[in-house]
This record gives structure tokens, C-alpha cells and sequence, in this order.
């Protein structure tokens, strides 16, 4: 039978490991009862070792889930004791001082305003010493309530205690001799659950404080009668010598010494021994009559389990390992798919739009703001004029616009406009599925991406700005090339055209029509031109006040005129001069000079412009391919696998794999599915083990 308790209450952690409710449960042993009642003297006489927490006012705050495991002698050789805590990892602890220092420091963590905390520690302790018990320590009831341990203590300890002390657990209610039974918050308790007295033992403690005939009453148990009877101890400590050995001589020798009250004949229960030997017993009764109940509780959990898995997961087994393996390939694939949208033609097109904005920049400074601009058109629709007859002026405007451009800070403008675009990818991948539920995998990825970023900015923005130096001195442009550019910047302008038609569009109907705001630029313009006069005439006429007074002067039209359509009507202004420029300058790119190639350059700035930001994009992609993308396409999956994936252990796999609540309620059926089974292969074993020899069928 001892074989059977040893391997029940192996069933009985693994049955707490799955689940906590009341149906899968096996017995403990519940260890109640008052402070001051002798509780731990008692229980750590069972133990044979000093190992509960001490001091003024420490009083246990969270259950204590004893466990002990007999370890027998092998070859006439002890093996040694030692203590665990499965839920810290803190490994074997032979000292029983580090164990007590442990427990105190875990009782210490409850946060005083909580008092007691009802997650219990789970302690296991294996010794030759030890029968093979469960035990678990409450906290002692308060009789009196003080201020530093107020009512609520009071509550909340009782509460525990009820939880605990439910079937189909047995009651340790540990009484001292020296106080009223009738008083004793254990026995009223048990009372409560257990009106019959079934399944509760008395500990009656300080036997050596009464009178061995009153002690001896008291275990007579007339009074309050336990079909288990009561057990008489003296667990009394010696303040300077505790040890185990000192505290069992002292109860012998109480025992002894009233061996004509205590002896065999007696029939009364007393002694650490006697009680642990009652312990065993009982526990093992209650055990082996709860077994046929919880073999069928299993096996109906076991086939709902079985039924959901094959349901929700059809019978389809993860592991955190192939869940974590299975992530980084996705990323490493997303990524590799993603890359497509960096491909050099499209990386090349993608700069060629940001360099045609600075062409229309560079175009808008140097020529559309000319007032000579004009002047250009005119000379390049007369088809006498040849270029080198042009004023120079316009060649050092050519040349200044085309250095303009090339000076820009391409190099820098482009790596950063690559980079953006891979920075953002990252950072889509980093929050979509699943490194949404991995926010710190997410972090990581950001944080090594951004890194391989930075490393290769700097490097590949010079890399392009050397590379496209000889166009700042000089660009050579092929007939073909120079068709391209016309072309393209006529395409540039017809947009830019229909993006102002499509603002003054605005504009008209936001003011009111078009007379209206015909009306609205005739007078914007009007302004203009009386500023402009009062300008130049001011310093002439040195009449300021003469100035001021007119330019501030309230007209019939200023009282028609809200502000607010005064500004629109100067960006009209604004639009509809663009828009002739615009024009004028379309003309001149499809006319026959500009059609007439590269020699034309000097009438035709924008289609010589458009061919050096083509030569720009074209170079800039290229080096930028190599000293950014090809680095950081190389890079990237090796620092997956070097900073996300090689860097867990086995814990941290797991506690990635949780983090996904999919994955964590697929691996928690699983979990549970195969502890059930584990318990139920366990259950059956014990049953054959029970089970007497089948008879042999008879041979005809
Ligand atoms: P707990 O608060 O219920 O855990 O009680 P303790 O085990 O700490 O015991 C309270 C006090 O009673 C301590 O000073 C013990 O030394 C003392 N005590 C415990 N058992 C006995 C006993 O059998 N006889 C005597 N005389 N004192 C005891």
C-alpha cells in the first residue's frame, strides 16, 4: 500500500499542474489551526526539521503545499535530504536554514495591505526521514484582532481556510491542551465542513501543559468525538537547542514519565510518531477510496480533451519550438517577397520622381520668376537664331541650373529617400500578424533593422555623391537621351498644367464664379501694381506720410473684398501666371528647335535638366543597390536568426509562443490533453496494481 500513496501523490501534483478545479482533485492533508496552537512545532516535528518561517508577527500569508517524498536507503546508504521549490528553479536546497529563509522572504513578497495571499507555495521535501505525505500549511486563525493586524486578516484567513478544508481533503485541527477545546477555531471550522467528524484528526499540543489526566480526557475525545480520534503531542521547543533529536526525547520522556496515563493499554493516541503513523494511514485510506472517483473524472476530462483537440486543432500537434521556427521563416520570407518592391527599375523610377520635383524647383527659380523668361521662348521659335548667337547670359543660366541640381545633397536626399522606404517595411511587418503579439520581438526587429540602417547611410550617401561628381562639371547628352528628356518633361509640364488649371478650378468656385474672381485678380493686381509705384516712388518723392496715407486708404472696393478672398485671389494670381509660363514653355518644347536635339540645350533648359535627373537616378540607383540594399538584403536574415532566434533558451521559446493567444490556447489543450493521458496511464497502472490476479480461463 505505500507504493500506492507515493504514486497517488505523484498523480495528485500532476493533477494540480492541469487544472485547480474541485473535480480532479486527490486528498491533503489541511493543517488548521490558531496562532500560538503549536502548528508549526507540530508540523515541523512530522518533518524532523526546523523549516517555517519565524519572528514577531510572521504569521504565514500564503499556503504552503508540503510534499514529502520518502526517499529509501539504497545499499544501507541514507540519501541525502534536501528541499524544492518546483516553481522557483532554485534546484535541491539541503539546507533546511535556506529553505526557512526562502519561504520567509516568499512571505514577505505578499504586500502587507494584501495580508494574505491565496496562491500557495508549492514546497517539496525528500528524505529518508519523511513517510510520503501532502501537507498543507495554512495560515493560523487570529484570535484577537490588534492594529497592526486588523479585521480583514481575520476574514480573509478564515475565508482560505474554508477553501481549503473542503472535500475531499482531511483536517489537521491542531488544538493546545491548555485552551478550552470549545474555543478552538480549528475544531469549529472542520465543524462547519464536517459535522460528523469524518475526515478530521485532532492534534492535541502542549499535552505537557496540563495535567496528564486532563490531557488525557481530551484525547478521549468525549467532548467533541473524531471518527479519527486525536493524537497527544509536546512539541516543545528549547530555545537554545531546537534540534529535531532534542524536541522527540523531551515528548518521549513526557510519555514516559505517564506511561500509567498513556500506556498501551490506554488505547490513546500520542507521540510525533504515533501522529505521523495516523497521517499515513488515513491518507492513504482517503486516497485509495477516492481513487475509482477520480479514475472516472480523468477519463471524462481525458475524453473531452481528446474530443476538442481533434475538434479545434484536428489532432494537429505544435511544439513552441516549431511555432518559433515557423515565425522566422515567415518573416524571412515576407521580407524576401517584400524585396521585389525595392528592384532597381522601380528604385530608379522612385528617385527620378523626388529629382523631377527638384527640377521644377530648380526651373521655377532660375527661369519661371525671370522676367526674361519670356525672352527665351520667343528666341527659340525664331528659327534664324543660333544657339551660339544667344545672349551668354543664358548659358550661364543653363549651367548654373543643371549644377543647381546636381548639388542638391542627391546623394544623401536619395539613400534616405531607399532607406525610408525599407524603414517602413520593417516597420509594417514589425506591426502586422504575428509580431503584433510579440511586442518585444517587434522592439528587436525595429531596433537591429534601423541599426543595419544607420551603419549603411552614411557610407552609401557618399558612395552616390562621389559618383555622380563628373556631372556637376559636365554632362555629355546623346541625341536619343536628349528625345527621352524633351519628352518626359513635356509629360512633367502637362501635369503641372492640369494640377493649376485644377487649383484655379478650386479657387473660382470656392469665391464664387469666374467673373467673380476675375473681379477679386483685377484688384489683387491692382494692389500689386500701386505697391510696386509707392516703392520706387517713395524714395524718390521722400514723402512717406503721403505713401502711407494711400496705401491704407479705404476704398468702395476694400469694403467688397473679405480677406479671406483676397488671399485666395493672390494664389489664383499666382496660378494663372504659372499657368502662361507653363504654357509657353510646353510650346517650346515641342516646337521644332527643341525637337532638333541636344544642341538646342540652351532653349530648352527642361528637357536638358529632365536627361541629368535620368543620369542622376540611373547612377544614384545603382550605388545604391550595392552599399545599401544588397548589405542590408544580406544582413537582414542573418541578424534574424542571430539576434531573434539563437539568443532564446528553452524558457524564453516558450514564453514566446504563449505570447500568441492562438498558439497559447492550441498548446494549452495539447498540454492538457497529454498530462491527462499521462495520469490516466498512471491511474490504470495503479488499478492493475490493485486488482487481484485474474483467474486463468479454462482450457476445454
Ligand atoms: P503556531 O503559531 O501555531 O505555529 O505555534 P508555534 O509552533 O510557533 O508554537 C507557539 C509556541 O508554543 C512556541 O513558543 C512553542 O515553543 C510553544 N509550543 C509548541 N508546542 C508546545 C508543546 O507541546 N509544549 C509547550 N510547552 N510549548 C509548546
Amino acid at each position: 500500500l505505500m507504493h500506492l500513496t507515493k504514486k497517488l501523490i505523484e498523480i495528485r501534483s500532476m493533477l494540480l499542474s492541469i487544472d485547480q478545479s474541485d473535480a480532479l482533485k486527490l486528498p491533503s492533508i489541511v493543517v488548521i489551526g490558531s496562532q500560538s496552537s503549536g502548528k508549526s512545532s507540530v508540523l515541523e516535528a512530522v518533518v524532523g526539521h526546523e523549516f517555517l518561517p519565524k519572528g514577531n508577527n510572521m504569521v504565514t500569508r500564503r499556503p504552503i503545499e508540503l510534499t514529502l517524498i520518502h526517499t529509501p536507503a539504497k545499499n544501507g546508504q541514507h540519501p541525502v535530504e534536501y528541499g524544492e521549490f518546483p516553481g522557483l528553479g532554485m534546484g535541491k536546497i539541503t539546507n533546511f536554514a535556506d529553505i526557512q529563509r526562502t519561504l520567509t522572504d516568499l512571505n514577505l513578497a505578499v504586500p502587507a495591505s494584501e495580508c494574505v495571499s491565496n496562491d500557495p507555495i508549492d514546497l517539496r521535501i525528500y528524505s529518508p526521514n519523511v513517510p510520503d505525505l501532502t501537507l498543507i500549511d495554512l495560515p493560523g486563525y487570529v484570535q484577537i484582532s490588534s492594529l497592526d493586524q486588523p479585521e480583514t486578516l481575520k476574514e480573509k484567513i478564515a475565508g482560505l481556510c474554508e477553501k481549503y478544508i473542503r472535500e475531499p481533503n482531511i483536517i489537521l485541527a491542531v488544538c493546545a491542551a491548555d485552551v478550552d477545546l470549545a474555543n478552538s477555531p480549528a475544531l469549529r471550522a472542520s465543524r462547519k465542513v464536517d459535522p460528523l467528524g469524518l475526515r478530521t484528526i485532532g492534534v492535541v499540543t502542549k499535552m505537557d501543559l496540563v495535567p496528564p489526566e486532563q490531557g488525557a480526557s481530551i484525547l478521549g475525545g468525549n467532548r467533541y468525538p473524531l471518527h479519527l480520534g486525536y493524537v497527544g503531542v509536546v512539541a516543545k521547543k528549547n530555545p537554545s537547542d531546537t534540534t529535531a533529536v532534542v524536541v522527540r526525547a523531551a515528548e518521549n520522556d513526557y510519555f514516559h514519565q505517564h506511561r500509567d496515563t498513556f500506556g498501551s493499554t490506554s488505547q490513546l493516541m500520542v507521540g510525533t510518531d504515533t501522529l505521523r503513523r495516523r497521517l499515513m494511514e488515513v491518507l492513504e485510506s482517503s486516497m485509495a477510496s477516492s481513487l475509482h472517483g477520480i479514475t472516472n473524472a480523468v477519463q471524462l476530462e481525458l475524453e473531452e480533451a481528446t474530443y476538442q483537440f481533434k475538434v479545434q486543432y484536428n489532432d494537429r500537434r505544435i511544439t513552441a519550438e516549431s511555432y518559433v521556427a515557423e515565425t522566422m521563416d515567415m518573416l524571412k520570407h515576407r521580407f524576401k517577397e517584400s524585396t521585389q518592391q525595392f528592384r532597381r527599375p522601380i528604385i530608379r523610377g522612385k528617385l527620378k520622381e523626388m529629382l523631377d520635383d527638384k527640377v521644377m524647383d530648380v526651373l521655377e527659380q532660375l527661369y519661371w520668376l525671370d522676367k526674361k523668361a519670356a525672352e527665351l521662348s520667343q528666341m527659340g521659335s525664331n528659327a534664324k537664331l543660333k544657339p551660339e548667337d544667344v545672349d551668354p547670359y543664358w548659358k550661364h543660366k543653363l549651367e548654373a541650373a543643371s549644377s543647381l541640381l546636381t548639388k542638391s545633397g542627391v546623394g544623401r536626399d536619395s539613400t534616405l529617400l531607399v532607406a525610408d522606404g525599407l524603414r517602413a517595411l520593417i516597420d509594417s511587418i514589425a506591426l502586422g500578424e504575428p509580431f503584433n503579439h510579440h511586442p518585444r520581438a517587434a522592439e528587436r526587429l525595429i531596433e537591429f533593422s534601423h541599426n543595419i540602417l544607420r551603419d549603411r547611410i552614411g557610407v552609401t550617401s557618399d558612395q552616390v555623391e562621389n559618383c555622380i561628381k563628373p556631372y556637376k562639371y559636365d554632362v555629355e547628352v546623346e541625341p536619343r537621351e536628349w528625345e527621352q528628356g524633351r519628352q518626359q518633361a513635356i509629360d512633367l509640364f502637362e501635369k503641372e498644367v492640369e494640377a493649376c488649371q485644377m487649383k484655379l478650378k478650386e479657387i473660382t468656385k470656392k469665391v464664387g464664379g469666374g467673373r467673380r474672381l476675375n473681379a477679386l485678380m483685377g484688384y489683387v493686381k491692382k494692389l500689386e501694381e500701386e505697391q510696386r509705384t509707392a516703392k520706387s516712388a517713395a524714395p524718390a518723392a521722400g514723402d512717406e506720410g503721403d505713401v502711407k496715407t494711400e496705401s491704407n486708404e479705404i476704398t468702395p472696393e476694400s469694403y467688397r473684398y473679405p480677406p479671406a478672398q483676397i488671399v485666395d485671389a493672390r494664389y489664383a494670381v499666382m496660378y494663372s501666371d504659372r499657368l502662361s509660363i507653363l504654357k509657353l514653355r510646353l510650346a517650346a518644347l515641342k516646337s521644332p528647335r527643341c525637337r532638333a536635339g541636344p544642341q538646342s540645350e540652351v532653349f530648352c533648359p527642361e528637357a536638358f535638366l529632365n536627361v541629368v535627373a535620368d543620369k542622376l537616378a540611373y547612377t544614384s540607383s545603382m550605388f545604391i543597390n550595392i552599399e545599401l540594399l544588397d548589405q542590408f538584403f544580406y544582413q537582414f536574415p542573418r541578424e534574424i536568426d542571430s539576434r531573434l532566434l539563437y539568443d532564446l533558451d528553452r524558457k524564453e521559446i516558450i514564453a514566446f509562443a504563449r505570447e500568441n493567444p492562438i498558439v497559447r490556447r492550441h498548446l494549452d489543450l495539447q498540454e492538457r490533453k497529454e498530462k491527462l493521458e499521462e495520469v490516466m496511464k498512471q491511474l490504470n497502472s495503479l488499478s492493475t496494481l490493485r486488482s487481484d490476479p485474474q483467474p486463468q480461463p479454462r482450457r476445454q
